[in-house]
């Protein structure tokens, strides 16, 4: 078997500095961007499945753009998922008429029973977007995130582009450069670059996020 390259080493060493990370950290952020929702299906079962393991018996929180609500196959818990983006599991009036939100099949003929209209999916291609969908959630995420201050936290940011960097990329950096025992890792294919005070706290990995979760398990 052909010696480990010197690149090939710092990796294992950055894995393994990850995996202590992820056991000494009190509480654990996840943020899940557009490489999730781009991945196959196969491919994103197998990475839910290794997020799942990875944040077994850990306080964990998972903010994801995605709107293919795939993650709600996995075991990960529902409790501790906000999708702000939306949920194409959901419908809402197309119409926006009200802010009643349903499941697919809940109503029989797809029918808004207050205006008549068509239903549609609960996501911010909507117009307009009933955000009651994911407000619940959100407001439980901003709770939590609101007790990590001054605690170990450590953040996985995953994937995650420029399209809506509001809802993670943004509030993750100011997170970190905010929380001293915080660290972050951003994992993404085209957009590992880190930026201004958070270099020292925060590990760059160029990578699909995707992949690489999906690995991480089997990589010991
Ligand atoms: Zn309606």
């Amino acid at each position: 078997m052909a010696e480990k390259t010197e690149n090939e080493m710092a990796a294992d060493a950055e894995l393994k500095t990850l995996r202590e990370r992820i056991k000494a950290c009190e509480f654990l952020l996840i943020g899940l961007g557009s490489e999730w929702e781009k991945a196959g299906g196969a491919e994103v079962q197998e990475a839910y499945r290794a997020l799942a393991a990875m944040t077994e018996g850990k306080d964990y929180f998972i903010v994801t753009t995605a709107k293919d609500a795939r993650i709600f196959e996995s075991s990960l818990d529902e409790a501790k998922i906000t999708a702000p983006c939306g949920n194409v599991n959901w419908l809402q009036c197309s119409k926006g008429c009200t802010k009643d939100i349903w499941e697919r099949g809940e109503v029989a003929d797809g029918i808004c029973p207050h205006c008549g209209a068509p239903l549609t999916e609960n996501t911010v291609l909507a117009n307009p977007y009933i955000e009651e969908g994911y407000l619940k959630s959100w407001n439980l995420y901003r709770e939590w995130l609101a007790g990590t201050l001054n605690h170990a936290l450590l953040i996985l940011e995953l994937g995650v582009d420029f399209k809506t960097p509001t809802v993670i990329r943004w509030p993750f950096e100011k997170t970190v450069f905010f929380n001293r025992k915080s660290h972050m890792y951003r994992i993404n294919q085209k957009f590992y670059q880190i930026v201004g005070d958070i270099q020292e706290r925060t590990v760059s990995i160029p990578q699909n996020s995707v992949g690489f979760i999906r690995n991480f398990s089997s990589c010991d």
